[in-house]
Formats: C-alpha cells, structure tokens, sequence
C-alpha cells in the first residue's frame, strides 16, 4: 500500500550541509584543539604513515561543483556545520572496540546506541515501493522526478565495505556522488573481519590499504585448519602481489574505507538514513533522506546503490527483500577479544580454524597484541553462550586442546558478541535505476570469512560499470545486471562451500585425510579456496574426493559405510555446484543440495535465555535488554590477570 508523501515538500527544503566532504584536515599531536573533532584527528595524525595526506586522484568535474562543500577546517569548525558530524563529547577512537576495556580510553558508539539512533531517526514505514520493483505501481505522488531537488550522478546509501567501494569508484570517475549512512564513523558493527590476500588486494584496488594497515595489524603469512589433531598450514599465494592476510577491526577498517571515498571526491554525510524512494517512468531517480536533526529532504540521482547491508531497507524499499535463493544456515557466532598471549610468536603470523567436535574456533591475531577468537558452534548453544559467556570459555578450553594451546591464559577480554542468524541469500540486485550491493544483495555465511572481500570487490565493480554511462538509463540498467550476472557467476561456489562448512557434523575420517595430505602443500590447495584462486569444488573435485575416500576406507578400523555415505553425499551436492556451473541460469530459484530445505524468510529467530542463571556465576551477565545479539561477560575479570 502506497504510503503518503512527506507532510511538506521535501525537496523545497535546503539539504543540511555535508558532514564531510573532500580531503580531511589533519592536525598534529600537539596542535591546539579547539573541539571534539581534533581529538579524532590527532589520535589519527600520531600514527599517520609519510604521505597519508595526500589528497586523492584530481577530480574529472570542475571544482565549482562541489561549492562550499569542501572545507579546509575540520567540519565540526566550519561555520556551516549543522549536521551529524558536530560532537559534543570526545570522538570516539576507532581503535576503542578491540582493545582492552582497561586501556580503551573512550568507545565507538556502541550497537545500542546506533539502534536507539536509528529508531529516533528512522521511523518504521509502510512498503513505498513498487512491489515488482520496477516501478509500474510507483505511487503517484512519487511518480515525478524531483526537479528542485539536489542532483547526484549517484546517490550511495550504506558507506561499509560495498558502499564505499561503489563511491570510490564513482567519485574517481568524476562522478557526483553523495555517500549516506544513518551511523557516524569510526563505528562498529557485529562482524568479524578476517581479510585473506584476495580481500587485501581489493583494498589495495580501493586505495585504502595504507589507511587500514596504519593500525599495524599483523601480518598473517600462514593459514591453519586443524581438526581433531590433524592439522593442515599453508602459506598463502600472492593475489595481486599481496601474500598476507589481516584481521582489522571495523571501526578502524571502514573509517579507512569512507575517509578513502572523501578523498576520491565523495559526499558524506552521517547519521542520514535513507527513508524513501523517488520513482519517475518506473526508475528510481531519488530519495528522501533524513539527516541527523530529523528533518527530511529530497536528491535526486541517475543511480540509487543500495549498500545498507542484509537488512537493507533499500531492498525493502525496491520490492526486491525477500531473497529468491537462500540457505538457513544453521550455525551462530560467538566472539571476544584479548589480550594475546603468544605475543611474539609464529601464532601471529597465523589464521587459523580449529575443529573439534561440532563447534569451529576460529584465531584471527589483531592490533595491538590482541587476537580475536570466534567460535562457531550449533545454534542451539547461543542462549548459553549469552548466560554465561566465561563458563561457554572455559568449556571450550577443556573441549578443545589446540584452542587452549593457542590462547590459554588469555586475559582481558571484550564483552561477548553472538549472533544466531546467519541466513545465505541471494536477492534480486539490479532493476530500472539502482542495484544491491555488498550484503544487501547477497550473504553467504560468514564462516568462510568472504563477505567483506566481495561488498568491495562488487561495489567497485558496480561503481566502475556504472560511472560512464549514467547518462543512459537503458545502458546502465544494463551494465548493472551485467555485474549481478558477474557476481553470482563468481560467488555461487562460494556461497555452496559457506553452507557446506556451516553444516552441523563433527569431524570425519574425509576431513582428516584431506588435512593430512594437504598440510603444507606448495602451492596451497586449502588456501586458494580461501582466496578465491581456486574454487573449492575444483580444489576438492570428485577424482580428489574419490582418492580420500578410498584411502580412508583402507585405514585400519575404518568405519567404510558411514565413510561411503559421507562421500556419496558430498558426492551428489558436488554434482549440483558443477551444474550451475556449466549450465548457469541467471537469478536461478532452482535448489542445490548444499541449500537447507527448511529455508525460511524471515530468518528464525534463537530462543532467548531463560530459566535461572547458573549458580557459580549468578550476577555474571547481563543479556542485553535489546538483544541485538551482545551481552557483557562481567565473568571477564575473573579471568584478567
Ligand atoms: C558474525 C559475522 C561475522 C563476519 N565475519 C566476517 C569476516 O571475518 N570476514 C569477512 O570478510 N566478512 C565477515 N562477515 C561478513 C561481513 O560483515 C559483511 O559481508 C560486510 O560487512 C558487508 O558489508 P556491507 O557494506 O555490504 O554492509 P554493512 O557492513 O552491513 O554496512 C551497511 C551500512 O549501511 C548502513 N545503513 C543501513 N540502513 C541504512 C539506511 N536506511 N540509511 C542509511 N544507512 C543505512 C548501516 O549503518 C551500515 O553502516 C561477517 C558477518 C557476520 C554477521
């Protein structure tokens, strides 16, 4: 049902000026601060590398564009500042997030605070959109173009990991582009961010690896899966010149990332969400924003990129929300920092995933001495993993001896972050004026640790196919479908072997024999899955799986049936993957094997704790009131040193 227009014509109102726009000013550690945001930029000028402040590639598009935008004070000085960027208290340091809660001195604006900012500023509407999503049904009152309405080639909504992509690329074509988020950065988000060598090289792409790497993060030459004793470590393969990998918290990461699109010549503005869509001729040709002090306005834009993550309201808002693929995977998330204790050591120089039993430990080394660990269990455990996030710690320890060789002794932890909805999708993510990108377009499930590299990858693919030919709608709807088309030929092996991997099965005879066979293999074979060189139904293909098997079969005591089954089953969900590949039918609703066929949409929801709290940590946690998936392990000093 179409919903009415804004109460007074939003385009009639002037646009609050950008939070910021152009190349940053930098001040030094021992510039005079004269408010909130020098704080932000000398904690960024004391680690800045030579050279940081160079501006980015010139502009195609006359300087006069950009007006009054491009500021050489820091925005909350400038005298036209009315907008999310102004802070009252100290700017929260990106760097807040990972590090320990002794030495953090401020934190990022925490989930709960971006919810409570989201919900005062976004108000929940009915469905504004056409519901083919092509605009045949626009509502009348937006069946005009916004004539008085700031124009944009693009207008980007979402500034993370695809977002900033797409506006990179634009903005360095010497497109118009305005980049909108309704949070203000550095800010986190519930992700890990491990970046294999072929997500690096996409940062590199971008521009923004210096940024990123200013942090210092290790780097991680080697990658280790080790299942019950068993271990397999290989070195990566240079992707692009890059043989590393890092793990780099998203305050810092995606900071790096919009700072970057600043730089290219990008618009940004925080704390703005995109409320509804403008529709002209069945195209989308804008929207209405609403900046930080409530108020709403109208752009127009030859290109809407919807890159507002999997709970996109641009999808929503496009008719496009419901995935017409998809996989209820079926394992959570639960993860903390701390302080690492094999500073100093080749653990540092290591990814690595730790399988025993049903439940993954994954061991991501960070900045600042501290290492992530995410465990990646049954869903079912995530009520107790909130109760009780210590106990669930040391449970894991005793369970598993490599993690306890790993981090044992580990102090200083974060609060606990969980998750239990991990759906893999696939949605519709070009029409008539605008595309999806990053995970408002397609998840897989983030146990393979790919979802960052492919919102970057594909939102600057979708900006760079995009950019020479706004001027032409049929033109750039079709160069918009030719990237979704390129996506989902490059990320279906990908998104199969996430459902595979986050299928609930402890550790087979299969699994060790590969492992065994594979550990420092030269090239890496378990490493190119990760990186993308190889995809993994070719690395692991049925003649190589046929091999293991047998050998398996032949060891002494061998369970053959139950090894035979596991094999045939692997078998026939290889068989599926290897026809769509050869015979790839475009936004393909047909199911594969690795797809769970109890998929639902709107995902499930985990149960909440309940019952009484156990009795050797009463008052330990308090679960978030919000639950949006964190809760705080008052049990954390108990382990701290
Ligand atoms: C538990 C977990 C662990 C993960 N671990 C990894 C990992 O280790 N490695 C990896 O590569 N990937 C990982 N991923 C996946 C990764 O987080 C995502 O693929 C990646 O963040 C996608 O980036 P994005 O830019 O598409 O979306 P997001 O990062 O979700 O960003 C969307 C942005 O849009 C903004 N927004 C939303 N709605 C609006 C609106 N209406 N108006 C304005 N702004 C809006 C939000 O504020 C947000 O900043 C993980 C995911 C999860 C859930």
């Amino acid at each position: 049902m179409a919903a009415s227009p804004p109460a007074s014509s939003p385009s009639a109102r002037p646009p609050p000026s950008p939070a910021r726009s152009g190349p940053r000013p930098r001040t030094t550690p021992t510039a005079t601060t004269c408010c909130a945001c020098s704080a932000r930029a000398s904690s960024w000028s004391a680690r800045s590398p030579p050279g940081r402040s160079a501006p980015g590639p010139p502009r195609a598009r006359s300087s006069s564009a950009q007006g009054s935008t491009r500021s050489t004070r820091p925005p909350c000085c400038a005298p036209d500042a009315t907008d999310g960027s102004r802070r009252t208290g100290p700017a929260p340091s990106p760097r807040a997030a990972w590090r320990s809660p002794r030495s953090a001195s401020s934190r990022p604006p925490s989930r709960a605070a971006d919810r409570s900012t989201a919900t005062a500023t976004s108000p929940r509407r009915g469905q504004e959109c056409p519901p083919s999503g092509d605009g045949a049904h626009a509502p009348a009152a937006y069946g005009r173009p916004v004539t008085s309405s700031p124009h944009y080639d693009a207008l980007v909504v979402g500034a993370r990991c695809a977002g900033s992509a797409a506006a990179i690329a634009l903005a360095r074509a010497g497109r118009r582009v305005l980049l909108v988020d309704r949070t203000a950065f550095p800010s986190d988000t519930l992700s890990t961010h491990v970046n294999f060598p072929s997500a690096v090289a996409e940062i590199d792409k971008l521009g923004a690896l210096e940024r990123v790497m200013a942090c210092d993060p290790p780097k991680a030459t080697h990658g280790m899966v080790q299942a019950d004793g068993v271990r397999c470590l290989e070195r990566f393969a240079s992707v692009d010149g890059i043989d590393y990998g890092i793990c780099v918290p998203r305050p810092h990461f995606d900071d790096a990332l919009v700072r970057t699109a600043i730089d290219a010549g990008a618009e940004l503005r925080e704390r703005t969400s995109c409320e509804r869509l403008v529709w002209a001729g069945g195209r989308v040709t804008g929207a209405v924003l609403r900046g930080p002090d409530g108020e709403e306005y109208a752009v127009s834009c030859s290109l809407l990129v919807g890159a507002d993550g999997r709970r996109s309201s641009v999808a929503r808002m496009v008719g496009s929300e419901r995935p017409y693929r998809g996989s209820d995977n079926n394992r959570a998330c639960a993860f903390f920092y701390m302080d690492d204790p094999q500073v100093g050591t080749v653990w540092r120089e290591r990814l690595i995933q730790l399988r025993q039993g049903a439940t993954h430990a994954l061991i991501f080394p960070c900045p600042d001495d501290r290492v992530l660990c995410l465990f990646m269990g049954p869903r079912e455990d995530i009520p107790a993993w909130r109760k009780d996030p210590m106990g669930m710690w040391e449970r894991m320890l005793d369970e598993n001896p490599a993690v306890r060789e790993r981090l044992g002794g580990a102090t200083n932890f974060t609060k606990l972050r969980s998750t239990a909805e991990n759906p893999a999708f696939f949605r519709r993510s070009s029409g008539p004026g605008w595309c999806l990108a990053g995970d408002a377009g397609h998840f897989k499930d983030p146990i393979i640790g790919q979802g960052m590299r492919d919102a970057m990858r594909f939102g600057r693919l979708w900006g760079e196919a995009a950019a020479p030919v706004l001027e032409d709608p049929a033109a750039l709807d079709a160069a918009l479908r030719a990237v979704e088309e390129r996506r989902d030929r490059e990320c279906m092996a990908t998104y199969h072997w996430g459902n595979r991997e986050s299928r609930i099965f402890d550790v087979s005879p299969l699994h060790r024999e590969v492992l065994a066979a594979w550990d420092g293999a030269d090239p890496p074979r378990l490493l190119h899955m990760f990186d993308r060189i190889q995809s993994p139904h070719r690395v692991l293909n049925p003649l190589v799986g046929a091999r293991f098997a047998t050998r398996a079969m032949l060891r002494r005591g061998a369970d053959r049936r139950a090894i035979l089954r596991e094999a045939v089953e692997e078998l026939r969900i290889d068989a599926g993957i290897w026809r769509e590949e050869l015979f790839p039918r475009f936004r393909s609703t047909r199911q594969s094997r690795s797809e769970r066929t109890d998929w639902q949409w709107p995902p499930r929801r985990p149960a909440r704790a309940t019952g009484a709290a156990p009795a050797a940590a009463p008052a330990a946690v308090a679960v978030d009131p919000l639950d949006i998936g964190e809760s705080v392990p008052a049990g954390a000093e108990r382990v701290a040193a």
